[in-house]
């Protein structure tokens, strides 16, 4: 447990905490935040969640997914409890809604150093905050990233976006890379701290679980991809197969013809590079924007062919956007 960021005490030992973008009001003495894992004690908030380790595993970095980062490298995946989000489709709904089902919050205690040095000792090039929101345990992922960036190995959220501005900023000289997942909240501050996390020069990529009959439709399709357009055409859009799961069990998996569909209307926005997620074998390969030369062959999440030199085709010379070497 430990004493947390972003809050402010209120009156009669109220706190508001400023965390992420529900900005909790008023969290009364012995109650939560939305999370379920940060805890108003007599007037402070404390992390419940610091240095509990739920779920930690050494990943492709193409599972994040990003793919013009590191393209190849191993990640050093750690997640703890708790979430700021409620999605139907929540594939860690086990670790991440556990705490506002049932009060637990469990975890191994683990601290930053342990994390920095079994990263560095699997050979891992980047630490990735993930299975929940990192957000939410920010904490501990704060600190971890600091010493990693020490150690130098590189740090990666993939997360809803739902963190402030301010809490962003914070954490910001330490992140790398980021990837977005799509998922159902207020849009503007996703939309906001999307902007931000580019502005502060943080390579970010973009991923859509395509879900049928909730966000399958041209229109809403055609928005995100402008959107994403918006944000500059080298942003990576990953658009994802969904499978029935938690409260959406009564869905359809996505069909890969949606999914085609989906990368179509991504080109006819204009951007660079669309991918589809969770169907090996198709719409994963990395091509030249300028030239169409294939570049990175992928299956799954394995490289099987990589012919980025120095960040430049080797074809026709363009620059390819990303962040290729270590
Ligand atoms: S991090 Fe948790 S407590 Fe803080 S504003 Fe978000 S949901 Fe509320």
């Amino acid at each position: 447990m430990k004493e947390a960021s972003f809050y402010e005490k209120i009156n009669g030992n109220f706190v508001k905490c400023n965390l992420c973008s529900h900005r909790c009001p008023r969290i009364a003495v012995s109650k939560r935040g939305i999370c379920a894992v940060r805890e108003n004690q007599n007037g402070t908030l404390y992390s419940l969640v610091y240095g509990k380790v739920i779920a930690a595993n050494v990943d492709p970095i193409e599972k994040k997914p990003l793919y013009h980062f590191l393209p190849g490298s191993s990640s050093y995946s750690i997640g703890t409890m708790g979430c700021n989000f409620r999605c139907g489709n929540c594939q860690n709904y086990d670790i991440s809604q556990t705490p506002k089902e049932g009060n637990m919050v469990l975890g191994q205690d683990v601290s930053p150093e342990e994390i920095v040095s079994e990263a560095k000792r699997s050979k891992c090039a980047s630490i990735a905050y993930t299975y929940s929101e990192p957000t939410i345990f920010f904490e501990f992922a704060y600190d971890t990233a600091k010493l990693a960036r020490k150690a130098g190995i590189k740090n990666v959220f993939v997360t809803n976006g739902y963190i402030t501005q301010e809490a962003l900023r914070e954490i910001a000289p330490y992140l790398d890379a980021a990837n977005r997942q799509n998922c159902g909240a207020r849009l503007e501050p996703v939309l906001e701290s999307i902007k931000l996390y580019k502005t502060l020069g943080i390579w970010t990529e973009i991923t859509t679980l395509i879900i049928p009959s909730l966000n399958d439709s041209e229109k809403e399709l055609r928005k995100i991809a402008e959107f994403i357009k918006d944000l500059g055409e080298e942003t990576p859009w990953h658009v994802s197969q969904f499978y029935p799961l938690y409260k959406l069990t009564e869905l359809p998996i996505t069909s890969l013809a949606a999914l085609r569909r989906a990368r179509e209307i991504g080109k006819e926005a204009g951007l660079r590079h669309v991918y589809l997620g969770n169907v090996p074998g198709e719409g994963e390969n990395t091509y030249c924007h300028r030239c169409d030369g294939l570049l990175i062959e992928r299956y799954g999440y394995r490289i099987t062919k990589n012919k980025i030199a120095d960040s430049v085709c080797p074809y026709c010379g363009a620059e390819i956007d990303g962040f290729w070497r270590e």
